[in-house]
């Protein structure tokens, strides 16, 4: 399989990074993950949209133009000839010997990329999936999708641990977003979820989701909503790049609703799929 490394597409096995990458030393980079159905990206510009806008808020400058990474990416996803998949994206600042500072100005940052085949988690898409609560003990940046995700494994582990899919985070009783995805309650046919400041990751899925309920009339508020709004919510869903849609039918061993996904969440559910049907064919 072929992978991206700067301007190159190469044989991943003859990909080679600096074990000094500051990346590798510091989480020092941001990454995106881009969902490919039927060979197509998914919300790609969007996507370098966010990557640019991370990378800037970190003050790497990304040493591409945007059309040539989407193109690059393209390529990449042709030879190795994705069908239903996703391609990860990763640019860190660079190799250098090991400085807390910024290193000089000459450093290029690195770019590396990979794809792999995913398919949709169809089974739970259509049964849900079980959540828990979790201290949201990340730091006050979460705007940016940075490669420093220890705060998320942590969640992610306790949660698998528990059986549960996702951790959904808390600051202080407020629900931020869940360890890697957007959480939302649905009450009265209503939908909340946090707003988009630096206390989330604002998913590009979420913003599909947003413009589809304004799309079709579905009540939609960038309103934080506490623990308890979330613990006696009618519906819970959570989405991302690779779990679309996901409806939470049970939050620390107590069922949601009936335990089974909610009517709003099965309207999203189909809106979004269609969503995805119509961009392949575009
Ligand atoms: N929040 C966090 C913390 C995430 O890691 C992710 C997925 N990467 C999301 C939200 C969802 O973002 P997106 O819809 O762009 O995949």
């Amino acid at each position: 399989v072929k992978v991206i490394l700067n301007d190159k597409i190469i044989d991943r096995s003859e990909a080679a990074i600096d074990i000094e990458d500051r990346g590798y030393q510091f989480g020092d980079g941001v990454y995106e993950v881009i969902r490919v159905y039927d060979g197509v990206l998914f919300t790609g510009d969007e996507h370098l949209e966010r990557f640019y806008s991370s990378a800037d808020k970190i003050k790497i400058t990304v040493p591409f133009q945007k059309e040539e990474l989407l193109e690059l990416m393209n390529q990449l996803i042709q030879v190795n000839d994705v069908h239903d998949g996703s391609i990860y994206m990763q640019l860190t600042r660079g190799a250098s010997p090991r400085n807390h500072v910024f290193p000089s100005a000459d450093t290029k940052p690195v770019l590396t990329a990979y794809t792999k085949e995913v398919a949709r988690p169809v089974e739970s898409l259509e049964n849900g999936v079980a959540a828990m609560v979790a201290d949201d003990i990340r730091w006050l940046r979460c705007d940016i999708k940075s490669l420093n995700l220890l705060p998320n494994l942590l969640a992610k582990q306790a949660a698998t641990e528990q059986g549960c899919y996702e951790a959904i985070l808390h600051r202080n009783g407020l629900v931020t977003e869940g360890s890697a995805s957007n959480a939302y309650i649905v009450v009265d046919g209503k939908i909340k979820t946090h707003p988009a400041t630096n206390l989330i990751l604002n998913g590009i899925t979420r913003q599909v989701v947003a413009r589809l309920c304004k799309e079709n009339n579905i009540p939609f508020s960038e309103e934080a909503f506490t623990l308890e709004e979330l613990r006696n919510a009618d519906e819970i869903f959570v989405t991302s790049t690779t779990s679309e849609v996901m409806p939470v039918v049970k939050l620390d061993e107590r069922e949601i609703g009936n335990g089974k996904p909610g009517q709003v969440t099965r309207k999203l559910q189909t809106l979004f799929v269609e969503e995805f049907e119509s961009a392949k064919q575009a």
